[in-house]
Formats: structure tokens, sequence, C-alpha cells
């Protein structure tokens, strides 16, 4: 499995390098921002495993950025802030922040978080009944009822059809490689055809998609894998 990649947004050149340094060293990949804006730009490209997020920033603020990815992933967030004032807290966290810090703090203890954030989203991830609706323009992934709706009809899908829908859409835009779908829809079991990936991609196509041979939502991207564009 690949490192946890993880997008540090903070306008502070000193907090960003030493919070990355840190991150860094603990084994995450580290990508920063150093404002809302050029967040915005990386998240509107692929979204990270992990995001670090200072609420007070230039151009676009981290509670609007919180409030952009919930409504896009449920990629855990920790909110990073300067104002002891409970209101901000409280706004991320019910915003859908996962967890959050308040300046300043030690690096060692940010690390420490976004293990145990890691910890408690992947323990809610192996059983997939958890977990928000995701809502894009014309698709309703349920993870609690396992529904899926297309232009307001419902989907018939299998568990593994459903699996797999779910995980591309948790992460839109983030490639996944066949070994990789295989290891989190399949747990990874070395008696599956990679040929399995294909088949599942098809028939996903063929309940969801306009017209399955020109596909808007589950795209290839040749020589990878595959991401669902929402
Ligand atoms: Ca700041």
């Amino acid at each position: 499995m690949s490192e946890t990649q993880i997008l540090v947004v903070e306008d502070e050149p000193s907090l960003a390098e030493v919070v990355s340094l840190y991150l860094k060293r603990a084994g995450f990949e580290v990508q920063v921002a150093s404002s809302g804006g050029q967040a915005m730009s990386i998240l509107e490209k692929r979204i990270p495993d992990f995001v670090i997020l200072d609420v007070m920033l230039p151009e676009v603020d981290g509670l609007s950025i919180t409030r952009w990815l919930r409504d896009h992933s449920d990629v855990p967030i920790i909110v990073v802030t300067a104002r002891r004032e409970e209101v901000d807290r409280i706004a991320g966290l019910e915003m859908g922040a996962d967890d959050y810090v308040v300046k300043p703090f030690s690096p060692q203890e940010l690390v420490s978080r976004v293990r145990a954030v890691l910890r408690r989203v992947g323990r809610d991830q192996l059983g997939a009944e958890s977990g928000k609706a995701l809502t894009f323009d014309s698709i309703q992934i349920d993870p609690r009822t396992r529904v899926v709706m297309v232009n307001e009809s419902q989907v018939e899908l299998t568990a593994k059809e459903f699996d797999m829908l779910h995980l591309l859409a948790r992460h839109p835009k983030q490639v996944f490689t066949r070994d990789q779908l295989l290891e989190r829809v399949w747990g990874g079991a070395e008696y599956i055809d990679p040929g399995t990936v294909t088949v599942h991609v098809r028939r996903l196509r063929e309940k969801m998609e306009s017209d399955p041979s020109k596909p808007k939502h589950l795209i290839t991207v040749w020589g990878v894998g595959y991401k669902f564009e929402p």
C-alpha cells in the first residue's frame, strides 16, 4: 500500500515547514498549500488521504474548505485554529472535521492526532455500513442502506459492485490501480483474477452510465486504473 498522503494547508511558512517535517519523519507523504486558494486548486484535482487545515487563511478560509470537502468526500480532516473561542472548534467539528488542535501545539501532538484519526477512520471503513451518504449531481450513494440512486431511480448493485463504487466515489478523481481495488474491495485475496476488477467496472457502467461506452463517472485511466469523476 502506498503512503498516506497528507495535504497541510497553512499560511505561516515556518509552521508549515515544521509540521511537514514531523509528518514526513512519521512516514507520511506531505504536500503544503500556503493559501486557501492554492488548497482548493489542489483539492479540485485530487483529494488526498488526509487534510490538515488552518482556519485563518488567505483567500478561502479553512471552514469553507471543510464544508466543500464534506460535500465531496469523507477524507479525514484536522482543523488547526489560533483562536481559543469554542465557536471555531465547534463550527469545525460540526462542519465535519474529525479533530482540531489549538495553536500553539507541539508537532508531535499533531502527529499523534493524525494517527488516532486514521485508526478511527480505518475502523469505520472496515464495516462499510458506516459513513455518510455521498451526493453528486445525479448520483446518490448511501453506505448505511447500501442504496444507490441514479437520476432518482434505484440501481441494483451486487455487494462488490457497491463496495467498489463507494470506494471510488469517496475519493473523487483519485486514481486506483487494479491492485489497490483488489486489495481494498476484495481484501487482496490472491486467488482473485485481476480481470475481476474490469468486469465489475463494466457492470457498474452498464447499470449507472447513460452511455456505458462513453462513461462520464467511472473513468478508465489508461495504463493506471480507474477513477470516479463526480
Ligand atoms: Ca493562518
